[in-house]
């Protein structure tokens, strides 16, 4: 790791990592179109969400949690974390 590694704002991943680089320098290929847009909220939190439960096994409801708790810790998307 280096001091100027870089993070994806949106889910975390180091950008360095393979693959994970895409055409934006912010956000990882997973999170981006392939113009390197961001993905809408609803579907980054389903996608994560979808990726727990078959990770961890908590079922839908839980993993929804869990993906919301994970996204709102990051700059992308802490302005999500507000209740409405
Ligand atoms: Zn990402």
């Amino acid at each position: 790791m280096t001091p100027d590694e870089k993070f994806c704002e949106s889910c975390g991943i180091p950008l360095s990592a393979p693959q994970a680089k895409g055409p934006s320098d912010t956000y990882c290929v997973y999170c981006t179109d392939d113009q390197g847009n961001l993905h809408a909220w609803d579907d980054m939190l389903a996608g994560t969400a979808g990726f727990l439960d078959s990770w961890q096994k908590v079922g839908p409801e839980e993993a929804r949690k869990r993906a919301f708790r994970y996204l709102t810790a990051m700059p992308a998307w802490a302005h999500k974390a507000d209740p409405q």
